[in-house]
């Protein structure tokens, strides 16, 4: 028998659909894709989540967001989607350990890191290579690393690893970083934290692992090649879409379109979090986009199933 609701992904949007669709009584099946929490579960510290005054790590959090759920039935699938049929009712769902029905879908499956795309990234990856500060940084004691990016992403984790190394090198391809004054204030204050403004990595070189980065300095072309023992990366994200196929429509930088209600242009497909918004991405704003999307697809069940629904007008 298909299920009510299969949402996509375990993130703060992806929980928060199951919390809500849990209690609608939907039984809603979640699958969780690499790990519980998604992206924010590999934040050191989540300050800006209300309700945490002291801070709560991103672990902590998504296992919170997780009992939570479970507590009102949502069923976690530890498997990752493949791919979907959006062409006929009830939609039809790929995972690796089998195939599913829905009558809806929640897509929630967030954004990956973006990658540097140059030589020795790849070869070097978990080798000296990270995008994963929380993940990683622990290897780096007393080491040298460059962190490349101008975000708040790279700048906290940037700050993050000075617990570890004893310098962190904040390559930046600008001469001003685009993180918030705030973030910037703090990282300024740091003594372990210098600045390459203007710079950009052209290769990550080494042997068994990587012992520097071939820089490039965009306004005078000098090149020169640092040593370090660690390349953190963090120069945004890219939605993890590539599942659907094409059979959902997605903005010109490939997050998905929905309207003010988390509709998709397929009715029954729904989708909240950063898959869908490439402006805020907030463990705040992708609580409130899971919520809406579960509360829609309550409605969108009701009336599909013809069941009064309370409060519908007419009822
Ligand atoms: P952003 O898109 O904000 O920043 C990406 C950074 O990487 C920019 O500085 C950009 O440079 C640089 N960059 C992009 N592509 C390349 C490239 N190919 N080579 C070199 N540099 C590159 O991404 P973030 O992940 O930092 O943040 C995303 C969102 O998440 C933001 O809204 C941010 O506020 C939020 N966030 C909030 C946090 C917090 O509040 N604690 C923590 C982390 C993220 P340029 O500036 O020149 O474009």
């Amino acid at each position: 028998m298909a299920e009510s609701v299969i949402i996509i992904g375990s993130g703060p949007a992806g929980l928060t659909a199951a919390l809500y669709a849990a209690r609608a009584q939907l039984e809603p099946l979640v699958f969780v894709g690499n790990m519980v929490g998604g992206q924010a579960a590999t934040s050191s510290e989540i300050e800006n989540y209300p309700g945490f005054p002291e801070g709560i790590t991103g672990p902590e959090l998504g296992q919170l967001f997780q009992k939570q759920a479970e507590r009102f039935g949502a069923r976690l699938e530890f498997d990752a989607v493949t791919g979907v049929d959006l062409s006929a009712r009830p939609f039809k769902v790929v995972a690796y350990g089998g195939e599913y029905e829905a009558q809806a879908l929640i897509i929630a499956t967030g954004s990956s890191p973006r990658k540097l795309g140059v030589p020795g990234e790849k070869e070097f990856a978990g080798r000296g290579v990270s995008y994963c500060a929380t993940c990683d940084g622990f290897f780096y004691r007393d080491k040298e690393i460059v962190m490349v990016g101008g975000g708040d992403a790279a700048v906290e984790e940037a700050m993050f690893l000075t617990r570890f190394a004893s310098k962190v090198h904040l390559v930046h391809r600008r001469d001003r970083l685009r993180a918030e004054p705030y973030m910037q204030e703090r990282a300024f204050r740091n003594e372990k934290i210098e600045f390459i403004w203007d710079t950009v990595v052209d290769e990550i070189v080494g042997e068994q692992a990587v012992t520097g980065v071939r820089l490039r300095n965009v306004k005078t072309g000098a090149e020169r090649l640092h040593p370090v023992q660690g390349v953190f990366i963090a120069i945004g994200h890219t939605p993890n879409t590539g599942f659907l196929g094409g059979q959902v429509a997605l903005d010109e930088r490939g997050y998905i379109l929905t309207d003010d209600r988390a509709r998709t242009n397929v009715p029954g497909v729904y989708a909240a979090g950063d898959v869908q918004d490439w402006r805020y991405r907030q463990v705040a704003t992708s609580v409130g986009d899971g919520c809406r999307a579960a509360m829609e697809v309550e409605h969108y069940i009701a009336e599909l199933e013809d069941r009064v629904y309370p409060g519908k007008v007419g009822a």
